[in-house]
């Protein structure tokens, strides 16, 4: 049963391209399908998260990542009565505007269009995947994906200026997204909080003393491990408590947002569009412990000496090959010199560096500079 004020299937504002309707699958169980099926989505699983591949295989890249943001999101969105179909849709493409490289590519390809006046946003770039780069179908380009989905792609993490982003204003940037979307950056956020705490402990980047010591949920929930298991394996003490963090935190979420959900008399998903600011939300004292881990990860693995170099050889291959593919736009594949006579050739050459995964881009490299 859902909830009145969630995204119901026959409020949907539809497709570009109306389609007759599937025998056996809903509009937006649909719209998650094509998200799976499409190329965008399967170049994740070869795309950094945090950790390149150098560490381990059984660390989180984009792909895994999203997976476990979908996991997480259709449990919020059960729990609070929201469409978990669109929910799951809009977890699962969630990412898939992200270029190689993780935080690193994404700065440095940002920094290359910024020199031309422009930017690099991966909401933005996620857009236009799902709407022009993605070709399956004869009768469009894009997937057509509903209107909902498209939405929630634009602002899920972050809210548009209608001025600045004339292009969007179909996306009713003046309202707050709905609950499904706004879950999203949640959840997202639970996600990696974790999975860096447990790929950074595995990676000996971080040690189980220093978190225990500045992360205090963590500490608090592995006291409590250590008076029910005081045998087991320090590693095993470390998941059990990792794992009550991260169920701390969504059962967290789903209390605090049904409350606000009820203390701001939200009825309708009008009323969600309508209302001022976002209604997903952690508790005030969840929102501390959420800023005391992500600062400990800030300081001790995203900025850490280990990881330095690499972040550094990152921005440097997209920043090289950026200026290269500017210089020397006959080397850009056909299609996208074919594009770059529609439109500047930097966005055309962002937009190839963007969709490549780590190793395609790093053969790029090698082909265009010799080895690194
Ligand atoms: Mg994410």
């Amino acid at each position: 049963m859902l909830a009145a004020y969630a995204v119901h299937l026959e409020q949907s504002r539809g497709r570009r391209f109306p389609e007759p309707a599937h025998p056996y699958r809903n509009d937006f169980q649909r719209d998650r399908d094509r998200v799976i099926h499409a190329r965008a989505f399967r170049r994740l699983e070869a795309k950094t998260q945090v950790f390149t591949r150098r560490y381990s295989d059984h660390f989180r890249n984009r792909l895994t990542h999203t997976l476990e943001v979908s996991q997480i999101s259709r449990t919020i969105a059960g729990a609070l009565r929201l469409n978990v179909d669109l929910a799951e849709a809009l977890a699962l493409v969630h990412d898939i505007g992200h270029p190689p490289f993780g935080h690193a590519g994404e700065k440095a390809l940002d920094t290359a269009m910024r020199a031309h006046g422009l930017c690099f946003d991966h909401n933005l770039h996620a857009l236009r995947i799902v709407e022009d780069f993605e070709q399956r179908y004869a009768a469009f380009r894009g997937l057509n994906l509903t209107f909902e989905v498209r939405e929630g792609i634009i602002k899920h993490s972050h809210d548009y200026a209608s001025e600045q982003h004339p292009e969007l204003a179909e996306y009713l940037l003046d309202q707050r997204p709905p609950l499904e979307a706004q879950l999203i950056d949640l959840a997202d956020e639970i996600a990696y909080n974790a999975a860096d705490l447990d790929d950074g402990y595995e990676a000996h980047l971080l040690s189980l003393e220093e978190i225990r010591e500045r992360v205090p949920i963590f500490e608090k929930f592995f006291l409590e491990v250590e008076g029910i298991y005081p045998d087991a394996p320090a590693k095993l003490k470390f998941n059990e408590s990792l794992k009550r963090v991260l169920n701390y935190f969504v059962d967290d979420l789903i209390r605090n947002t049904r409350q606000r959900i009820a203390g701001g008399n939200i009825g309708t998903l009008d009323d969600v569009r309508r209302c001022l600011e976002r209604l997903a939300a952690f508790s005030p004292a969840a929102e501390r412990e959420r800023k005391r881990n992500k600062d400990f990860l800030y300081e001790t693995l995203y900025f850490s000496p280990s990881l330095a170099d690499e972040k550094d050889a990152a921005e440097r291959v997209v920043g090289e090959l950026f200026a290269f593919w500017m210089d020397h736009p006959e080397s850009l594949p056909h299609n996208y010199q074919d594009k770059a006579k529609a439109e500047s050739l930097s966005r055309v050459v962002c937009d190839y560096i963007a969709g490549m995964t780590d190793h395609f881009i790093l053969e790029q490299y090698e082909n265009h500079f010799g080895e690194r």
